[in-house]
């Protein structure tokens, strides 16, 4: 049974909790008498002593827990848990009957009722993605509660926060059933994606551009050269491709990003001889193409929010005016940029306003096409809208 901690909620705090608030801070109590221990219940109330919500408290991001009921009489326990994750797989029974597409989100954070775990869906197999100490606390309920609400070939998970040495003899990220093939293959609307559950932090895609991807595809590749920089497995280019785009460019600066890039295009049928990959500085290969006067019908451009490398340290933040700017130098006139970050730090509004900057400062016109958030798989709660962290956008070039 876990400790239960009972705290004050400061009064503007309260009032968002009541309409369905899910994320507990630091500042969101007045009295952290007792340090509570991660995976401790937390019972807030308001200042009158009105029970508002009960949660967990777990140390992610500047986050200090999530709440996980409203109701003062029901029980963290595996019914709670079962209950959330049957109502999410309701909500993907769409996703399930699809036989194109076997790899989606199931379970995604706060959106589904219990901030800090995601549950990806990979033909079959399970993956559990743990963000805190604090929710990690609750495997074996929550693993008990996905093993009596769905059928399995297996289940896997990851760890994806500092475990300070605390689970020494749980290296492993399989867990339960069959282990799955290496790799994987599953389908995104009828492509095939080579997946890898147990090869480190990441399995080789990620299931929340799955729109973008099938947008390049069906609507603008056809006949285009592309680029697709940060091209980590290079699944952009391998859709780019398929929408017969008549050659493609991947630029990522690790090694791995060659062989696993390789793999995506051969189990897709696709010629590796008119696929390049390079593997290099995004920027010093811009540097390269200018010199050589190279330019691309598509550049899609999607670096991680924050990268150190040995040369240069890129935040998106504070970076991506300068870095749009390199993209529309080598876009061909009327070419398309498909701009995309995964940063939480900004709103798609200063994203659009990144955009502006960086096309007037070269004095080049634009239009946006279209633009991308979150998929329906990656659910995400009106009241927390800023756990939307996709923005994505097309951007037509103009002279
Ligand atoms: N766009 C990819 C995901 C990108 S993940 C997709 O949708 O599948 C971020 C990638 O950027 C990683 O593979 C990392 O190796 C690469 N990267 C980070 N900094 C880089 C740089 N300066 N130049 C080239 N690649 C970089």
């Amino acid at each position: 049974m876990s400790n239960e901690i009972v705290l004050t909620l400061k009064t503007d705090f309260a009032e968002k909790f009541k309409n369905g608030y899910p994320l507990i801070s630091k500042e969101s109590i007045s009295d952290w008498s007792r340090v509570p221990s991660e995976g401790s219940i937390l019972k807030l109330f308001d200042e009158k002593k009105n029970f508002i919500a009960k949660g967990y408290h777990g140390i992610q991001n500047k986050g200090y827990g999530w709440v996980l009921s409203t109701k003062e009489d029901e029980i963290i326990d595996i019914t709670l848990f079962k209950n959330k994750i049957s109502s999410a797989i309701k909500y993907r029974e769409d996703f399930y009957q699809d036989d194109k597409t076997t790899a989606f989100r199931v379970f995604n954070g706060e959106g589904d009722g219990v901030g800090g775990l995601t549950i990806d869906y990979f033909d079959g197999y399970y993956l559990l993605t743990w963000y805190s100490i604090g929710i990690y606390e609750f495997r074996e309920e929550i693993l008990e509660a996905l093993k009596l609400t769905v059928e399995y070939k297996g289940i896997y998970q990851k760890k994806r926060f500092d475990s300070k040495g605390m689970y020494l003899n749980e290296n492993d990220d399989f867990l339960y059933g069959q282990k799955a093939p290496e790799p994987l293959i599953v389908k995104e609307n009828g492509a095939n994606f080579a997946i890898y559950l147990d090869d480190g932090a990441m399995v080789g895609v990620f299931l929340d551009q799955r729109e973008v991807r099938k947008t390049i595809r069906d609507k603008y590749a056809k006949g285009k050269s592309a680029l697709n920089t940060f091209s980590y497995t290079g699944v952009f280019s391998v859709f780019a491709a398929l929408g017969g785009a008549t050659q493609t460019t991947s630029v990522d600066l690790a090694k791995r990003s060659r062989p696993k890039t390789q793999e995506q295009f051969t189990i897709n049928s696709i010629d590796l001889d008119k696929q390049s990959i390079i593997v290099e500085d995004v920027f010093d290969y811009f540097k390269y193409a200018v010199r050589k006067k190279l330019s691309f019908d598509i550049v899609i451009v999607d670096p991680p929010s924050f990268a150190r490398s040995k040369k240069r340290t890129f935040s998106a933040n504070k970076d991506y005016v300068k870095l749009l700017k390199e993209v529309i130098t080598i876009t061909s006139k009327n070419g398309l940029i498909v701009a995309s970050t995964n940063s939480a730090n900004f709103s798609m509004m200063t994203f659009r306003d990144f955009i502006k900057t960086a096309f007037k400062e070269l004095r080049v016109k634009y239009k946006v096409e279209e633009s991308f958030s979150l998929p329906k798989d990656f659910k995400v709660l009106n009241e927390c809208k800023e756990s939307d962290y996709l923005k994505v956008v097309f951007i037509r070039r103009f002279g």
